[in-house]
């Protein structure tokens, strides 16, 4: 069965036909309504499969609530803003840096930006129809739209007016290549390489005692020339060996066993003691040496540099601005510091033959320094996982720069520190899997002040602050009539742009402090800022907060949720959704990260061509979301047997004896259980459409929990049972070679029901298949106009059914195992099997079933504490002659199958010798004539 050329063609007859568009009005009037809110791709690259993962889980529970009757808001959005994009756009232009960027000109960068924005979004539009997701395409958000943009400005004048906006002069995290601040959100786990430094254990002297020495390690010797203090833990034995101060526990491991100790102390007796350092002798470093705590030991504070003792040498090198913590530790004990680097991390002037040199690029211009002068106990190749740059993969640097911050710790007016709102609120929301809260916690309570801004860059949100030169009076500007209202100059060449640079940063307004004419700071936002507004740009007020939201977990903690909450938080003090469901990462088949240099990656236009999507999306709902999934054609191949082959097996069943036996759908009985229009259903009729209310029930209630886990392999379980036991003992009771029509029309009858009622289950989740099937039964527009299939509370009876099949299946699969163990082929009839069983005798119907399946005479059923089954295997003359036949009967058939004959085709067939009986032979193999002859053999009529 070729599933994607399937799905191609349903597709396009989709949108040809205008079901889509029947689709997205179909509830326009409906009282009751689910408010789904998209979390914005990045329209930069082509889609991935782990970006189908997450947009099967949103088109199935719009779909879910549309054949529901909910009304719904089927908008999709895009992720435009930010570095991403720039750096894709740069590698397209060929640059290097940001020199190019600013002579090809902001505002052609800009608009090239918007174009590759627009390209991208295109291509996902499509890739994503692809994959059979309903959505209101034309009416798609981007975070690049002026709504979006002054909906942030008005954020933080908000924040401004709290006084929770303020300007930090901070050592960051820093990416040389993009010149740009990388926020403590921006660097994820996965945003860690392993690389090896060569790392230092450097001799500082002690000033008073020049013949003792402080032994520091680093693993970072760039940042020695921004070296200020060495940090020891008061509480901690040190010891001198020889001429080296070190921690006693790190004694052996760094200068080896059998070493003189010399004396030890406490940490807290090394305190206060001033050393020199390698650098002493250049401007910078002279500028600040009268400072009182230049180089000198100081206490750590534990909960901000941690001093540890297994590796290193419990002596830290603390440079104040080209460290966090170091930075931090510095702030609390009043420490000054030497800034060392350029944004592109070239050492700053005054810093004598490293001027003008690049930090990262050549570590070596430090270590040839430090090994002539002596100032070395040894370097080692120190291999750790270092904070890369999550966009092109720069190793970051330190540095200290001029960023602005909203405060987490400020109380507003009412008292409460925004930090305080927001795990009020964060615990409003409903977390799916439970942990997310825990998570989201854990971040809100640990985060440092959220860092809005990026320097140098170009693509972005221009946050409106105003900062005067002359009084540092800044404000911030909540709307583009207000800029209106402000602007001094500039306004003309402004107006019919974008809120973006260069456009915007012509308008200049008055500072109200001083009177100065007063530019827009030249950063632009943190992109989170970006789609962390869209409750507000685009939910209408009545659809606010949002009912559903789903996104892949990692990362978003801190990114997406977390600015959805903090703006949510600031601007009303609610949550802006109830319910977020949350999934792990997709990696490929071979359990690591898909790259295209590991030739493990799959594109989704691949992966849906090869696959087909309704086999990837079971694959998306069927795996558990709070695992990893592992993508690849194997576990694909392996979906595609296990269900939607099984699926199509059992569909193909029905059409191909319905249409042998004339079934038409008017002869169907009413849906009730039992007799209705004359059809007597069977008790494997009864069962099986009990299993399918069983089955509505348990996946309606499921999805209304958000657990497409739970809910797919209920509908798994189904399709199984029908498959292996339904159809499987429904066989013999259609087609022309049965011979009760009442008994054969209940079939039919019952398969109809369950298929019609399956693929409506199905829509939701594999949207293709489902339609072909519903459309085929029922003749009905599509699948996705029609309704859920309404719950039903199951009797006593239908419970006490599926319970009795169990047993059933149970006693088959032992009776099957205890012929194998007596090496008897089922098709050998037998005399009996013995029952001893804890259950109650079953209906007649239902030993029937045990009969037939494990071709048995006769069920003799005791009562016993356990259930355990034997066979008779005695095989009179009687019993070997019906084996005979049996297996006379399987040759015929399979010669019938080799000669291509049709399933009602009649045959003229010649035997070896006469059986006693002919009757069952030649019903079951349609044998208008059996003769006498050579050999077995057939001919077709
Ligand atoms: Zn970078
Ligand atoms: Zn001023």
């Amino acid at each position: 069965m070729d599933f994607p050329a399937l799905e191609r063609e349903i597709l396009k007859w989709w949108y040809d036909s205008g079901v889509v568009g029947k689709y997205l009005n179909k509830n326009n009037q409906s009282k009751s309504k689910f408010s789904f809110l998209d979390g914005p791709i990045t329209a930069n690259n082509p889609m991935g499969v782990h970006h189908a993962w997450g947009r099967t889980y949103k088109d199935l529970w719009q779909r879910y609530h549309t054949l529901k009757g909910d009304a719904g808001r089927y908008q999709n959005g895009f992720d435009c803003q930010g570095l991403w994009v720039e750096v894709e756009v740069e590698k397209e232009l060929g640059f290097k840096s940001k020199k190019d960027i600013e002579s090809y000109g902001i505002a052609n960068f800009v608009n090239k930006c918007k174009e590759r924005v627009l390209k991208y979004s295109a291509i996902q539009t499509e890739q994503t129809k692809r994959l059979g997701n309903f959505m209101d395409w034309d009416n798609s958000y981007f975070t690049m739209s002026d709504q979006n943009n002054y909906a942030i400005w008005n954020f933080l004048k908000v924040c401004w007016e709290r006084g929770w906006l303020y300007k930090g002069h901070e050592s960051i995290p820093w990416c040389p290549r993009c010149e740009t601040a990388i926020s403590q959100h921006e660097i994820l786990t996965e945003d860690y390489r392993e690389v090896t430094h060569e790392s230092v254990y450097l001799k500082l002297p002690l000033v008073n005692k020049p013949d003792e020495s402080l032994l520091v390690w680093t693993t970072t010797p760039w940042t020695i020339p921004a070296n200020i203090a060495v940090a020891v833990d008061a509480k901690l034995e040190y010891s001198l060996v020889n001429d080296l101060w070190i921690a006693t526990d790190a004694v052996s491991r760094v200068l080896g066993s059998g070493v003189k100790v010399v004396k030890t102390v406490l940490g807290q007796k090394l305190v206060g003691l001033k050393y020199k350092g390698p650098y002493d002798h250049l401007g910078a470093v002279t500028k600040i040496s009268s400072h009182q705590k230049f180089h000198t030991v100081v206490a750590t504070d534990k909960r901000i540099m941690p001093v540890n003792t297994e590796e290193g040498t419990g002596l830290v090198h603390t440079a104040v601005s080209a460290g966090v913590e170091d930075f931090q530790l510095g702030k609390k004990l009043g420490l000054p510091m030497i800034p060392i680097i350029a944004d592109n991390a070239d050492y700053l002037e005054g810093l004598g033959e490293l001027s003008g040199k690049n930090a990262k690029k050549h570590p070596e211009i430090i270590l040839d320094y430090l090994k002539t002068d002596n100032w070395l106990l040894k370097i080692e190749n120190y291999k750790h996982r270092y904070p890369v740059c999550w966009r092109c993969k720069t190793e970051l640097v330190w540095k200290v720069a001029d960023e602005w911050y909203i405060a987490m710790d400020r109380p507003d007016d009412t008292g409460l520190t925004l930090r305080k709102q927001m795990i009020k609120v964060a615990k409003k929301i409903h977390w799916l899997p439970k942990f997310g809260l825990d998570r989201e916690l854990d971040w809100l309570k640990n985060m440092h002040d959220w860092l809005i801004s990026k320097k140098n860059r170009y693509w972005g949100l221009a946050l409106p602050i105003y900062e005067c030169h002359k009084c540092s009076h800044f404000e911030v500007v909540g709307s583009k009539e207000e800029l209106h209202s402000k602007a001094v100059s500039g306004w003309d060449k402004f107006e019919g742009n974008s809120p973006h640079r260069p456009w915007v940063d012509e308008v200049k307004i008055t500072c109200s402090q001083c009177g100065e004419q007063v530019s827009r700071i030249l950063d632009v936002g943190n992109p989170w800022l970006d789609a962390g507004i869209v409750p507000f740009s685009t939910l209408p007020e009545d659809w606010f907060p949002a009912d559903f939201i789903t996104e892949s977990f990692p990362g978003q903690f801190k990114n997406w949720f977390y600015a959805m909450i903090a703006m949510s938080t600031v601007l009303k003090k609610t949550q802006p959704f109830q319910t977020v469901f949350g999934y792990a990462l997709l990696l490929a088949e071979d359990g690591r990260p898909m790259h295209k240099s590991l030739g493990n990656s799959i594109d989704f236009n691949e992966g849906a061509d090869r696959i087909g999507v309704d086999v990837m999306r079971w694959m998306y709902v069927t795996h558990n979301p709070e695992v990893n999934l592992l993508f690849g054609y194997k576990t694909a191949d392996e979906t595609r047997r296990r269900f939607h082959l099984i699926l199509w097996n059992v569909y193909n069943f029905f059409i191909t004896y319905a249409n042998i036996d004339k079934y038409t759908p008017s002869l169907r009985p009413s849906p009730n259980l039992g007799e209705g229009m004359g059809v007597r259903y069977s008790v494997l009729d009864r069962w099986i459409l009990a299993r399918l209310n069983q089955t509505v029930n348990s996946v309606t209630l499921a999805l209304d929990k958000f657990d497409a886990y739970m809910a797919s392999h209920v509908i798994e379980d189904f399709v199984s049972d029908l498959s292996l036991w339904y159809v499987r003992r429904s066989r013999d009771r259609v087609g022309p070679t049965a011979d009760n029509d009442a008994d054969k029309l209940a079939c039919h009858s019952t398969l109809y029901t369950l298929l019609s009622t399956l693929s409506r289950l199905l829509a939701p989740f594999t949207p293709f298949i489902s339609e072909e099937i519903y459309r085929n039964l029922t003749s009905e527009e599509s699948v996705h106009l029609s309704s859920w299939p309404a719950t039903k509370r199951l009797s006593k009876q239908e419970i006490k059914l599926i319970k009795d099949m169990k047993i059933v299946r149970r006693i088959v699969e032992m009776g099957l195992s205890e012929r194998k163990k007596a090496g008897i082929r089922v098709r050998q009839p037998l005399r009996a099997l013995h029952i001893s069983s804890q259950f109650s005798v079953l209906s007649s119907q239902l030993i029937q079933l045990i009969k037939d399946e494990l071709n048995i005479k006769e069920v003799i059923w005791k009562s016993g504490d356990e259930l355990t089954v034997s066979l008779d295997t005695k095989i009179d003359d009687k019993l070997r002659a019906e084996g005979k036949i049996r297996e006379l009967i399987r040759q015929v058939q399979e010669l019938r199958k080799e000669a291509g004959a049709k399933l009602d085709q009649k045959i003229k067939l010649t035997l070896l010798a006469m059986p006693q009986s002919l009757d069952k032979l030649k019903r079951q193999t349609l044998a208008e004539e059996v003769v006498e002859g050579e050999k077995l053999w057939i001919e077709l009529l």
